[in-house]
């Protein structure tokens, strides 16, 4: 018998359906518990508790009251973030240092931000002149949107959920959370802290299940939510944004890339291949920032591949749990496969196979995981699919490019637009390229610095809208003006 059931969280109280599904650990396939799935009966009693809370104590806290309990939820997540880390490693494989100075404390800040920010933002007001030759004042008030639906990847679990549920909250929204069918346990835990903390029943629900024709699909259509916001792949987003049409309500979407590591001659050899080997490999390379493409210029290129290869060959595979591991496996069997189909094309289409390329050697314990090893290829054309289709794993291709125009055109070559990560000494270049990427984020000389006020979100088909800081609110709330004549 299994230990766990992830059940939903609906209304303050947990909720089992008759469906359920098993959730297994990557790193060696074994059963860590059975996930209740919710149907359109479960979705629509968590959207309904939703509205309820908005006109419930919830809507009518002050902002003081309001963002101490999301201090109190922060505090809740640190003071178990031993439990946060354990369900987050089990659920993804991904290494426990990972999980314990990245997705579990940024959980937490994801809360405290937003909290804070919601206090100190202005509105804007305009004083005008009436045709009478009198005077009006005009000002703006936000307003929550209402329910907001909160669809997640299994990427980076908490973090990613509750980037989108702390500036929700702090809005004065309700949300019902449906986390990835892969990862449902740090939601679940989030639910027991929210209760700890005195949430009102209500104000955060959490549906379990999967995306098409179930928890996911029905709880982005449902007629009572006010707004979605999603991470996921490109063409889940699409399906959203076709959902959330009618009834014309808002999306934010943050979806898939393809992106580029541009590595000038002049760059720090050292400080490239390690910033460029974390966009890579970090996580598996399953975080939508990674690096999967690289373009080095050619006085530098072969020393770079070898260097590479080096670093590569320095990540030690294995046990998340063990403290000197620096991969996990992926995120399951079938997400490997994909993987591997694409190292089988990459050799089709006549690469170069300069390190990895197929499943990792792990212990015997750990066999039946979804184990990986870092892959380099060489020598592909722009036109193969390994160059431009997101493979969502840690791989990526090195080809070398000779001007910085050239490489700008090979970078901006996709239909995605998500992140850039340039490394160079020549600060014009560094500045010229940074406006010349058409991406949501660019970063010199780094990878993943986030400041988590600034703008986040992709260019072309790697979303809509912008999140963090005052960003996070034009979506979380709605803008209304007030004009009073004078
Ligand atoms: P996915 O699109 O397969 O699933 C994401 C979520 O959507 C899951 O909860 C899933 O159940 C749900 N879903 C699937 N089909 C649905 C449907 N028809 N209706 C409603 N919900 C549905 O993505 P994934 O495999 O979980 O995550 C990996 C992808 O996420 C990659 O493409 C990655 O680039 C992207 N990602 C983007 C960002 C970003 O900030 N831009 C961050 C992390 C991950």
């Amino acid at each position: 018998m299994p230990a766990k059931e992830f059940r939903h969280f609906i209304n303050g109280e947990w909720v089992s359906s008759t469906r359920t599904f098993e959730n297994r650990n990557p790193a060696d396939n074994s059963l860590i518990g059975l996930v209740h799935e919710a149907g359109k009966a479960e979705v629509d009693a968590a959207v309904r508790a939703a509205q309820a809370a908005l006109k419930g104590p919830w809507g009518s806290m002050t902002v003081a009251q309001r963002t101490a309990l999301l201090h109190k939820v922060a505090e809740g997540i640190e003071r178990r973030h031993e439990e946060f880390v354990a369900a987050e490693v089990a659920d993804t494989g991904k290494p426990r240092a990972l999980a314990g100075h990245l997705d579990i404390p940024r959980g937490a800040a994801n809360f405290k931000v937003f909290a804070d920010l919601i206090k100190n933002v202005p509105t804007e007001s305009f004083v005008m002149d009436t045709p009478d030759g009198g005077k009006a004042v005009n000002y703006s008030v936000r307003a929550p949107r209402g329910v907001i639906a909160v669809v997640c990847p299994w990427n980076l679990p908490l973090l990613l959920m509750t980037w989108k549920v702390g500036p929700a909250l702090a809005c004065g929204n309700t949300v019902v959370v449906k986390p990835s069918e892969e990862t449902p346990a740090t939601a679940t835990l989030l639910a027991e802290v929210m209760n700890e903390a005195g949430v009102p029943p209500g104000v955060y629900n959490v549906v379990h299940g999967f995306g098409g024709d179930s928890a996911g699909a029905f709880l982005t259509a449902h007629p009572e939510v006010n707004g979605v916001t999603f991470t996921g792949e490109t063409g889940t987003g699409e399906i959203i944004m076709k959902a959330a049409a009618k009834g014309i309500r808002p999306v934010s979407l943050e979806l898939g890339g393809k992106n580029a590591g541009i590595v000038f001659a002049d760059a720090d050899l050292e400080k490239a291949v390690k910033g460029l080997g974390r966009a890579v490999f970090e996580n598996s390379g399953q975080v939508c920032l990674g690096t999967e493409r690289i373009y080095v210029q050619r006085p530098l290129f072969e020393r770079f591949v070898a260097a590479f290869k080096a670093h590569a060959e320095g990540i030690k595979v294995g046990d998340p749990n063990q403290h000197d591991s620096t991969m996990g496996p992926v995120i399951s069997l079938g997400h490997r496969e994909k993987i591997l189909s694409y190292c089988r094309q990459a050799v089709a289409d006549g690469a170069t196979v300069v390190h990895g390329g197929g499943i990792a050697q792990v212990p015997d314990h750990l066999a039946e995981g979804a184990w990986f090893e870092p892959t380099i290829w060489t020598g592909l054309a722009e036109t193969s699919a390994v160059v431009r289709e997101e493979i969502f794993g840690p791989v990526c291709h090195i080809a070398p490019f000779d001007t910085e125009e050239e490489v700008v055109r090979l970078a901006n070559d996709t239909p995605y637009g998500l992140a850039a990560s340039v490394w160079t000494s020549n600060l014009q270049v560094a500045h010229r390229l940074g406006s010349a990427l058409d991406v949501g984020v660019c970063w010199i000389n780094s990878w993943f610095l986030r400041d988590l006020r600034t703008a986040f979100g992709g260019a072309k088909q790697s979303g809509i809208g912008r999140e963090g800081g005052v960003h996070s609110l034009e979506f979380y709330t709605e803008l209304r003006n007030v004009c009073v004549r004078l």
